[in-house]
């Protein structure tokens, strides 16, 4: 169960080119697709949900082409957009069950079942009578995704969905997401490092419609073993050193600043080696500092 993608161009209305030839494989569990906004993650994940039709290359999930085969792979598949409209009046089974009569659940005791299931598996069990207006942020996102499961789907596709939501819910959000992968391709999209580092078994970095990485996270890191460094500094020498190396981030600390760089060999006087996190690797591929490169 994979989703291959060769080559894949979208240009849009007007010139703007959201993906610029992308190559890249999707495997089995969580699958987080991190980027600034305009990177291209939305697009990809529309592409690969048959609702935006690319403009050159190829996709397959699980087999089916994106282009000729939406029906399989609709059936296959849940999505849960950016912007998720609900009706606020409505409670979370009846959103359910308005959802189901839309892609056809036409049985009603099997729309009944798949709607308890969904619910279970988002644990908004206990609040199916609730209406969706008395609902947090972080519930409506996992409403969200139970109105994605319906269909059971083996590739779960959710388009930043810790967005807005505040630390905790965020967390919780994160560890359902891996809860839900067992079997499944779950593909998150986020521009939030933290999102990354303990969910992900894999991970892409997109940059303007193009690969930076894509691999494990821990490939990532293991990128730049050794070449992490802090540095204590005053204040004033800041701008000399974001001049002379490679800041991944800038801190206070109780005498002064400290800051994070990226080099082969320290310079520095008072630099001392520190183990790379994903923030710093993440800059770092924004920057083209861990070089570009393929899942293989
Ligand atoms: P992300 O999800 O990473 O924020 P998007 O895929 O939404 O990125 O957007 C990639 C680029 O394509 C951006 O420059 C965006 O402005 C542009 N874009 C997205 N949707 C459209 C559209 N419907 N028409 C024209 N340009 C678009």
């Amino acid at each position: 169960m994979e989703i291959e993608i060769r080559g894949l161009r979208k240009v849009y209305p007007g010139g703007v080119v959201a993906l610029e030839g992308l190559d890249l494989t999707i495997p089995p569990g969580v699958f987080a697709l991190l980027g600034p906004n305009g990177s291209g993650k939305t697009t990809l994940m529309r592409i690969l949900a048959t609702l935006l039709e690319p403009t050159a290359g190829e996709a397959y999930v699980a087999g089916h082409d994106v282009r000729r085969e939406k029906g399989a792979i609709r059936e296959m598949l849940g999505y849960m957009p950016q912007e998720f409209g609900f009706y606020p009046s409505l409670t979370a089974y009846e959103t359910l069950d308005y959802f189901g009569l839309l892609c056809r659940m036409n049985d009603p005791k099997e729309r009944r079942s798949r709607i308890e299931q969904s619910l279970a598996n988002v644990n908004l069990g206990e609040y199916a009578g609730r209406k969706v207006s008395t609902f947090s942020g972080g519930m409506k996102q996992r409403l969200g995704i139970a109105q994605a499961l319906l269909n059971d789907p083996r590739v779960l596709i959710v388009d930043e969905p810790t967005s807005g939501l505040d630390p905790e819910e965020r967390i919780r959000l994160r560890n359902l997401l891996v809860e839900l992968a067992g079997g499944r391709v779950v593909i998150l999209s986020t521009h939030i490092v933290s999102d990354v580092a303990v969910t992900s078994e894999g991970m892409a970095i997109l940059h303007q419609g193009r690969l930076r990485f894509s691999g494990k996270p821990a490939e990532l890191l293991g990128r730049l073993e050794g070449r992490t460094w802090i540095i204590d500094i005053e204040e004033e020498e800041l701008s000399r050193v974001r001049e002379e190396l490679f800041v991944t981030g800038v801190f206070r600390s109780a005498t002064g600043m400290q800051v994070r760089v990226i080099e082969d060999e320290m310079s520095h006087p008072g630099g001392y080696q520190t183990a790379p996190t994903l923030d710093d690797a993440y800059v770092a591929a924004m920057n083209q500092e861990v070089g570009s490169v393929g899942m293989g």
